[in-house]
């Protein structure tokens, strides 16, 4: 049985009537987590998990016609059994599950695998089929875990307290997640927020997320100095005026694709931080395995890699999303 179908919108559920993550408006909508190209504006119905509910009315409006369900709560769509299943990609993150007449199919969405204390866990969910993304799916991607970066980012932040520390990263969970890890390895210095950053921080303060405490850069007085502070800011604001309230700071990126060699340099930072919120090449094999799916589909960056590697070595039947009819 098809659960599941490529359509112009996106992935299409015809028996719950709703597409998962659409890319244009539609009339009902599933929706994986509140990052941009996942959660767009102007549809007339979404779905998500209650712990994305804050951040979605902030990006889509306070307005929108939203249900939400907690994780694993089970629901009825049509003749589809829905839920929701945390991804441990950002707070909120689900893996959407879909049962039809007996037939699951799951869709992760964006996933972690690694531990990550600014958001729940990864949750393995046993499915027929299982829809994954590949956006690091090479065997080069490789991370860390959160405490040993966060401790190198103390290092570089210490290491040098004459200047301000600035640290680039994403504004919705990469930032949130830096202040965890760093209240986790045991900081407790304020940290200084971009106003990007600040809007979604407050969101996980509201969730009871523990972090080191935080504030906005435009609460502190033009005239004092910010020698010594690490400050949090979204990649757009690097080179942009904003930077002119920093008198000669030490730069810095955190990114997955801080792994690439000369990434760091192209992008004109001083230090870089390998710090995904992307499953790695062994998580994602991982995660096909742990789902025990007859067949799987992969979308988004490498997927005919992943594709390939699970069908030769893994002897799992797998194929690039695309080619779900
Ligand atoms: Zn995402
Ligand atoms: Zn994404």
């Amino acid at each position: 049985m098809t659960v599941l179908v490529n359509t112009a919108e996106g992935l299409y559920c015809p028996a719950a009537k709703a597409w998962i993550d659409p890319h244009r408006p539609v009339q009902r909508a599933l929706i994986t987590h509140a990052h941009a190209d996942h959660a767009r504006p102007g549809c007339d119905e979404y779905w998500s998990t209650s712990a994305s509910e804050g951040i979605l009315r902030q990006r889509l409006g306070q307005t929108i016609n939203l249900c939400t369900l907690n994780y694993g709560e089970q629901q009825s769509i049509g003749d589809a059994q829905v839920s929701f299943h945390s991804a441990g990609h950002v707070l909120g993150s689900a893996q959407i599950r879909l049962e039809v007449k007996g037939e699951v199919w799951v869709v992760t969405g964006d996933y972690k695998r690694c531990s990550d204390p600014s958001c729940a866990p990864f949750e393995s969910v046993p499915c027929d089929v299982l829809i994954t993304e590949a956006t690091f799916a090479l065997p080069i991607y490789r991370w860390s875990d959160g405490a040993t970066l966060a401790r190198n980012i103390q290092d570089w932040w210490q290491g040098d307290r004459s200047r301000p520390s600035l640290l680039f990263c994403y504004a919705f969970g990469k930032a949130q997640r830096i202040l965890a890890e760093l209240a986790a390895i045991g900081v407790d210095e304020e940290v200084l927020l971009h106003g990007a950053v600040e809007t979604v921080t407050r969101h996980y303060r509201d969730a009871a997320i523990p972090m080191v405490p935080s504030r906005p850069v435009s609460d502190i007085p033009r005239k004092e100095s910010l020698a010594g502070r690490l400050v949090l800011a979204p990649p757009s604001a690097h080179r942009s005026s904003w930077m002119r309230r920093f008198p000669s700071p030490q730069t810095a990126f955190a990114s997955g694709w801080m792994a690439v060699r000369g990434a760091r340099r192209r992008k004109g930072y001083e230090r870089g931080f390998v710090l995904s919120d992307h499953a790695d090449w062994q998580g994602l094999i991982r995660t096909v395995k742990d789902s025990r799916a007859k067949q799987v589909y992969v979308t988004h960056g490498q997927n005919d890699v992943l594709a390939r590697y699970l069908m030769e070595v893994e002897g799992i039947q797998a194929a690039p999303l695309a080619a779900l009819g």
